[in-house]
């Protein structure tokens, strides 16, 4: 598989793209990790993966989409994201996840772009908006790496998305980047009506014929005013994309990303570990996309760096988070997340104003944590990566997830009753 994907790269690849991607992406935002583990022996905790809703608008109507995309559009400007990405580069940042509503319908995005040339970003798109001259612009920008969705055939892609026509629009937006030698991925949400579709190594092989580089499967979150609970994906299944993806891994020449395990197979989260955080359209600082409450915002008083560092609420999230499970808190316990939420007096940062009954309303459910059936990898290089940048830091290991996750309390075997919420030490700043 590595002599594949080393000719795929040599060949298939715009030199300066690949060059631009190595150095920014692979040696600084290596850097950026490094400074993140010294912060975290000083219990200082800023994330070198910031994931930024630049805005809120959208042609589409995903289910499960938890983004106010038919609400009055709100975007970050091109001034406050220059402070943002100054003061997040001043803590050693050069990765930058730009995610939405729809990002390429912000009329200054290409500007973001090319202001911070140091920088490189990945771009979560439907790929609608990406035309040829758009395409051919982030060519000779050479900082940016779209990451394309497809959620299913063509049926289905109009089902979970709410139109007609999406795949076709999104395989044209897929092609000018191809065409245009972008390093591009392709992402799914694995859901109950595509996992049989998109899970498959067909879709694999098809992926690395067009021409793509990377490939997600994040795994369906029954989210906002559309929930759609039916299509969660059960326990047997999300250990089926786990499985899927370690195998095709070892096999393939196509690099396949997940944020959920490290090289051994054992779950975490991003935002519980702090490695990742979100900015909304709204510059509200919520722990990950999903969990839409923030006591701090871009535009208040301060830099970045003092309010993710000084930031109680982030703070008592992680504590809760790394005590309660390695999985998603939010599908395993909405309850204490919800209780949280209430206690740290954070606020709904959505324009609906409905997040907290929506909490409320969540079943308590598994994700992908299944403690002793672990799936490491069987490529040494994921091992490797993730040895070194990725995994969970040993911010779990005090914790004894066996009373409070998910296969606990569906088992019967513990308590729905309150965890106790984690008092809080003050911080190193706050010690100050
Ligand atoms: S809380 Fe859930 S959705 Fe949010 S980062 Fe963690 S695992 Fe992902």
């Amino acid at each position: 598989m590595y002599l594949k994907m080393a000719k795929r790269v040599l060949r298939e690849t715009d030199k300066r793209l690949l060059w631009k991607f190595l150095i920014t992406m692979g040696i600084k935002g290596s850097l950026s990790v490094i400074r993140y583990r010294r912060r975290l022996r000083r219990g200082q905790f800023f994330p070198p993966f910031l994931y930024i809703s630049v805005i809120n608008s959208c042609n589409l109507r995903c289910q499960g989409c938890w983004v106010d995309v038919s609400a009055r559009q709100e975007r970050i400007s091109r001034e406050a994201m220059r402070k943002l990405i100054r003061e997040a580069r001043a803590m050693g940042n050069v990765f930058f996840g730009i995610v939405g509503g729809e990002p390429f319908m912000h009329p200054e995005l290409l500007d973001i772009f090319a202001d911070h040339p140091d920088c490189y970003f990945q771009v979560f798109t439907n790929g609608h908006f990406i035309d040829d001259p758009t395409a051919a612009r982030l060519r000779e920008l050479g900082n940016v790496t779209p990451l394309i969705s497809v959620e299913g055939n063509e049926i289905v892609s109009d089902q979970r998305r709410g139109r007609k026509g999406v795949l076709s629009r999104t395989m044209q937006g897929l092609h000018n980047c191809l065409k245009h030698r972008l390093l591009t991925g392709v992402c799914t949400s694995v859901c109950q009506t595509n996992i049989d579709d998109l899970l498959t190594e067909q879709w694999i092989d098809r992926l690395i014929e067009m021409g793509v580089f990377y490939t997600w499967f994040h795994v369906y979150r029954p989210m906002g005013p559309q929930a759609a609970p039916e299509l969660c994906l059960t326990r047997e299944q999300q250990r089926r994309v786990r499985q899927f993806v370690v195998e095709m891994r070892a096999r393939k020449p196509i690099a396949i990303i997940d944020a959920y395990h490290d090289g051994e197979g054992r779950a975490l989260c991003p935002a519980a570990t702090g490695i990742s955080h979100h900015i909304n359209p709204w510059g509200g600082i919520e722990p990950c996309p999903i969990i839409q409450f923030a006591t701090e915002s871009i535009y208040d008083e301060g830099t970045l760096g003092e309010k993710f560092l000084n930031s109680r609420f982030l703070a008592a999230f992680r504590r809760l988070a790394q005590s309660t499970t390695r999985g998603c808190i939010v599908l395993e316990r909405p309850d204490l997340l919800r209780e949280l939420i209430e206690r740290e007096g954070a606020r709904d940062a959505t324009a609906r104003q409905t997040a907290l009954q929506e909490l409320a309303a969540m079943q308590i459910r598994e994700s992908r944590y299944q403690p002793g059936d672990e799936i490491p990898e069987k490529s040494w290089l994921y091992r490797l990566l993730k040895r070194f940048f990725y995994n969970d830091f040993g911010l779990y290991a005090p914790y004894d997830h066996s009373t409070t996750s998910a296969p606990a309390v569906l088992a019967g075997e513990a308590p729905r009753a309150a965890h106790p919420l984690p008092v809080l030490q003050p911080t190193p700043s706050e010690a100050s």
